[in-house]
């Protein structure tokens, strides 16, 4: 107790140059680097969570940037930059904490000064804190600055929500992403200060410090304060259950016996179990985050075999933890981490958490009664089999049932994986259900709701939606609409229901006074009126004014099924051309043999025509030239009209006797 005026750690043990910041070497040698080389950027950007050295690194820069003396040499630099640093109080080097100076005032008034000169030191250095503060204003303000600061200044950002800040403002600095400190980098910096404070902890103590930190070394020092001056209270060693009371964590063993009781579906032991943990002192969200570390760890083990050894598991939890995995599936797994996420979302409405956390295990316990995930598929599949079957007897069993029930019954099983996910205790019990809306309508265009209100016979509906309503959005179950004076004032309720009826789904509509697309009355007018421009401008049209000088075209009906037809011809006629195209390369690479003269001319031609061999009998040696000749010629119409029906057969293969265009063209005419 000889040292009563106590320094807080993080303070004390500060790194002092790069080589004490732990956890961070890569980006620390990327930063010195680059001050070796005079290659600095103009500003620095340090990203990460709370303490893991942000400030302290953007300091180093600092220093590095302006000691007098060879910074990156020294252990613990004394020049008078580096102590005015340490101490704040340099007047070049200026820490602003972002967060209480976020408007635009304040940053140009820093601009302004920050164009003069240094006074003492090589840089004018500002160390912007908790930079995402800044309001969009303050930012366009620092934006030209820092495209060509003035070769005295540099910037240095620290931030914890890099996302909250400009992409313009990121892409003009060099960006450090500072990652979480491991366990194991946290444990031995704990180990090695504790030891320097006369420190009596456990190693097992320290690695629950150093887990509990989850990867700040600012907090793993603040409870390692608070440790050691239980310690010097206590005089005695500060043990792993001291630690764990401290801190208010469970005995994780304790946890994995209550998992496992609870996995047997055993409530008196589990409750017992719970209790005794509660009294304990243990936090209801802390024991909860330990579930779901615990979960995690089973399904790991279950679905990847060992996990990788790391400090904050240790031998006998993993047994415990093989011997859980043995008797649980994944699902049940799976369902278990659901229960404990929605246990936790519970926790914060609550006024009682224990009691809350009672109900929780209680429920855990009964999961063990649910049918399990893949049960419950069977189930569908085995309930949609059922009906499968009553269909056929019906005869009007059609190929496009099946597909339509393979639909719905994928459908359903989504529907089913959504509702474990949020509430698994309903509806699970019914799964037929789920299969029997087949013959609601489905509506995927304005058109088609119009359309269907008029099958329907809606007058007022259809009228209201094609006059006085003008389509904003529309996707399945969402239409968005502009509206105009004369819209009927039922219109959403008669709407809504009428659509509730249709297709089974209630539909979210929203009316807006944002002016959408024209009416579909409107639309349908102003479509006709192209058509109509554009029909008078045509052949058709310009005969039938030869013809009837005085007649006028006031409207085109638009023949759907013609155009349908229309369509699947070309759609047709295109298929054909391409299988052509094919043929045609496949042509090519056939021969024909043609002969002549009793055999004695023999040769063969290719599929684009082009003569490939000639054979001459030894007999035509003794004829002439003109015969010779003439033969040869034979022989090659002989080749020709052989391929000229060899590709027609091919051809009609294809066409399936169909004629062949007119404009066809063989490949070697
Ligand atoms: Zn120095």
């Amino acid at each position: 107790m000889k040292n009563n005026k106590h320094k807080i750690l993080a303070l004390k043990y500060r790194p002092k140059n790069f080589e004490e910041l732990i956890g961070q070497d890569i980006i620390v040698q990327t930063i010195i680097n680059s001050i070796k080389l005079d290659k600095l950027p103009n500003a620095y950007l340090l990203t990460g969570i709370r303490g893991t050295g942000k400030t302290t690194l953007a300091r180093l820069i600092a220093k590095a940037l302006n000691c007098n003396k060879d910074f990156l040499k020294e252990e613990n630099c004394n020049c008078s930059h580096c102590e005015e640093i340490t101490n704040s109080k340099h007047l070049d080097v200026l820490e602003i904490d972002a967060a209480s100076n976020t408007g635009i005032d304040h940053v140009r008034s820093l601009i302004e000064s920050s164009q003069y000169n240094p006074t003492s030191a090589k840089y004018k250095i500002i160390i912007l804190d908790e930079v995402h503060m800044l309001s969009k204003q303050a930012f366009n303000g620092l934006l030209k600055t820092l495209e060509e600061p003035p070769l005295h200044l540099k910037f240095i950002f620290a931030t914890t929500e890099v996302k909250k800040i400009p992409v313009t403002i990121v892409s003009r600095c060099q960006r450090f992403d500072l990652h979480r400190v491991s366990i194991e980098i946290l444990f031995d910096n704990l180990k090695k200060i504790s030891k320097i404070e006369n420190g009596k902890i456990s190693d097992e103590a320290l690695k629950l410090i150093a887990k509990a930190a989850e990867g700040s070394v600012r907090d793993s020092l603040s409870l390692l304060d608070r440790t050691l001056v239980d310690q010097h209270i206590m005089e005695k060693e500060i043990d792993e259950p001291f630690v764990r009371k401290m801190l208010g964590i469970a005995n994780r063993s304790k946890i994995l016996e209550l998992i496992h009781y609870i996995f047997q579906g055993d409530q008196k032991k589990s409750i017992t179990q719970l209790r005794e943990m509660i009294n304990e002192g243990i936090e209801p969200a802390n024991l909860l985050n330990d579930f779901l570390e615990i979960t995690y760890f089973i399904l790991q083990k279950k679905n990847l075999g060992n996990f990788d050894s790391n400090l904050s598991i240790s031998d006998s939890e993993i047994d415990m933890i093989n011997l859980i995995s043995k008797d649980v599936d994944t699902s049940t797994l799976i369902i278990f981490w659901q229960f404990v996420l929605k246990g936790l979302d519970e926790l914060s409405i609550v006024s009682n958490p224990i009691l809350s956390l009672e109900m929780m295990v209680i429920r855990l316990i009964h999961l063990k009664d649910m049918p399990s995930y893949e049960g419950i598929l069977d189930l569908i599949n085995k309930s949609s089999l059922k009906n499968d079957n009553d269909n056929v007897i019906t005869e009007k069993y059609t190929k496009l049932d099946i597909n339509e029930k393979n639909e719905i019954n994928k459908i359903s099983k989504d529907q089913i994986k959504n509702s474990l996910q949020t509430k698994p205790e309903l509806e699970l019990t019914n799964p037929k259900k789920l299969t029997e809306d087949k013959n609601q309508e489905h509506i995927s265009s304005f058109e088609d709701l119009i359309k269907l209100s008029s099958i329907k016979k809606e007058v007022e509906l259809k009228y209201d939606l094609e006059k006085n309503v003008n389509l904003i959005k529309f996707s399945e179950g969402k239409i968005d609409i502009g509206f105009n004076e004369n819209l009927g004032k039922n219109f959403v309720r008669n709407l809504s229901e009428k659509l509730l009826t249709w297709t089974g789904k209630r539909w979210v509509i929203t009316l807006t006074k944002a002016t959408g697309q024209k009416t579909f009355l409107e639309r349908q007018s102003i479509m006709a009126e192209q058509l109509l421009v554009k029909e008078k401008k045509g052949e058709v049209y310009k005969k039938f004014k030869n013809i009837f000088p005085d007649g006028e075209l006031i409207g085109i009906s638009k023949k759907e099924k013609i155009m349908k037809d229309f369509s699947d011809l070309i759609t047709q006629a295109k298929k054909m051309q391409e299988k052509m195209k094919e043929t045609q390369e496949s042509l090519k690479k056939i021969e024909v043999e043609g002969v002549s003269g009793g055999n004695s001319v023999k040769i063969i031609m290719n599929g684009d025509g082009e003569l490939k061999k000639i054979f001459l009998d030894d007999i035509l040696m003794n004829e002439s030239k003109e015969i010779v000749e003439d033969l040869i010629v034979a022989a090659h119409n002989d080749a020709k009209s052989k391929l000229k029906k060899k590709t027609s057969e091919e051809i009609l293969k294809i066409t399936g006797g169909v004629d062949l265009p007119p404009n066809f063209k063989f490949p070697f005419q």
